[in-house]
């Protein structure tokens, strides 16, 4: 084409920008076929707790690519090629249908009774019927539909492609998810939207929490947001909280919620099982040396 023979500084770029295009390219029939195939992707789970007493508030999803040359993939790498390659439907309904079916065997069990949390990205509102899919996959399941929480970031309700938002989040909502705004404070759309938008919970950008408490502006940020939530009556929960020093913060803030390393890493199913005492009604096994007293 007329760009390929451009000026030299073009051509300077060309070999990577080929090798980024051509293992690019050998992502999307590897994604397709982990697709099809099913066994390579899994969900990793991350909890959420209450900072006033450290119990569990819920569960995210998080979704893992074991790729069988490269192995781990992150969803930061491979989401937006999905998105980009138009897989992030199938992808994303594999989502729901795996944590659904997680869901599932938890409420059997009686066991996790906290919403779970998945991720839904634009496209799945723009291209898929989302709203069909969710319905069915509870149904078929047998499982409440308050149990399954969805977390957008404000791009999605930035992105005028997904035709008017607010009606198909009111259906989401009406249908008895509740919604989360994730990476809150990170994207561009004005705070009026919270007014207008069916939303029940933010997610404070980890950008924020990185510095707690000795970056001044973060500070100032995190005690607007909260002050901000509190007049909305929406729930917060502050992501990436690592360090107890963080954490201290928070709670001084009237942080409701945490969610980060210090508390767990996103996990497999069976592990979350094992490391959460039910008798004890989610008090964390062994980990009360790491976790001090609140
Ligand atoms: P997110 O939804 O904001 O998820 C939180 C990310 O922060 C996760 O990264 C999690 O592992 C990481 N994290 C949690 N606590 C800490 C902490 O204390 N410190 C640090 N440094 N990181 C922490 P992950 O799993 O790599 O996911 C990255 C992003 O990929 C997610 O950000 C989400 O936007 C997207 N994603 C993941 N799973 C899905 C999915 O099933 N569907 C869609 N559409 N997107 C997904
Ligand atoms: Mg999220
Ligand atoms: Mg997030
Ligand atoms: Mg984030």
């Amino acid at each position: 084409s007329a760009k390929r023979h451009g000026r030299n500084h073009d051509q300077r770029f060309r070999p990577s920008l080929d090798m980024v295009g051509s293992r690019q390219l050998g992502l999307v029939n590897d994604l397709r076929t982990a697709l099809a195939k099913g066994d390579q992707l899994e969900l990793h789970y991350q909890t959420q707790h209450y900072l006033e007493d450290g119990t569990m508030s819920g569960i995210e999803a998080l979704l893992r690519w074991r790729h069988p040359e490269h192995g781990m993939i992150s969803p930061g790498d491979f989401i937006p090629i999905a998105e980009r390659h138009g897989l992030m439907v199938p992808l994303g309904n594999w989502v729901v249908d795996n944590a659904i079916a997680q869901l599932a065997k938890w409420h059997q069990a009686d066991i996790f009774s906290v919403p779970l949390w998945i991720n839904i990205s634009a496209m799945q509102l723009i291209q898929g019927d989302i709203e069909s899919h969710l319905t069915a996959a509870l149904k078929h399941h047998g499982v409440p539909a308050w149990k399954l929480g969805l977390e957008l970031t404000e791009s999605v309700l930035l992105d005028d492609r997904a035709g008017d938002i607010y009606p198909r989040m009111e259906t989401l909502q009406n249908l008895g998810h509740q919604i989360a705004i994730d990476d809150f404070g990170t994207g561009y759309s004005s705070l009026s939207y919270l007014k207008r938008l069916p939303v029940d919970k933010l997610k404070l950008d980890r950008a924020f929490v990185r510095h707690l408490p000795d970056d001044r502006e973060d500070a100032a940020i995190t005690g607007a947001v909260l002050t901000m939530a509190r007049g909305l009556d929406l729930e917060v929960v502050a992501e990436g909280v690592e360090t107890e020093t963080q954490r201290r913060f928070l709670l001084q803030q009237g942080c409701p919620q945490v969610q980060g390393f210090l508390f767990s890493r996103p996990v497999a199913a069976d592990e979350l099982e094992a490391r959460w005492n039910q008798e004890a009604l989610y008090a964390p096994v062994g980990i009360d040396e790491s976790t001090p007293t609140v």
